[in-house]
């Protein structure tokens, strides 16, 4: 997953963007429930976040390293939860 750090302006570009619906407004900026975020995979080749974030403030989350593996079975997951 990937994570937004305290340099984010707020200013809502990325939170349309995400195909998981993983972007919401945190209690100062906005934040990435890791649990959603499958860093675009299933979706696009790119996070779409990062393509559109002004300030590039969403790096990988140390916290939240996973495989393309990994990634692939979340979105799968998250496709069986609709
Ligand atoms: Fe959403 Fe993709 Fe960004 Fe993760 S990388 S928060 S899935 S737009
Ligand atoms: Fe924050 Fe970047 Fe999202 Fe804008 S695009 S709200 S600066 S994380």
């Amino acid at each position: 997953a990937l994570i937004i750090t305290s340099e984010c302006i707020n200013c809502d570009v990325c939170e349309p963007e995400c195909p998981n619906q993983a972007i919401s407004m945190g209690e100062d900026y906005y934040v990435i429930d890791p649990a959603r975020c499958t860093e675009c995979v299933g979706h696009f080749g790119e996070p779409q976040c990062v393509q559109v974030c002004p300030v590039e403030c969403i790096p990988v989350d140390p916290a939240h390293v996973e495989t393309h593996q990994q990634l692939e079975r979340k979105y799968v997951m998250l496709q069986a939860a609709q």
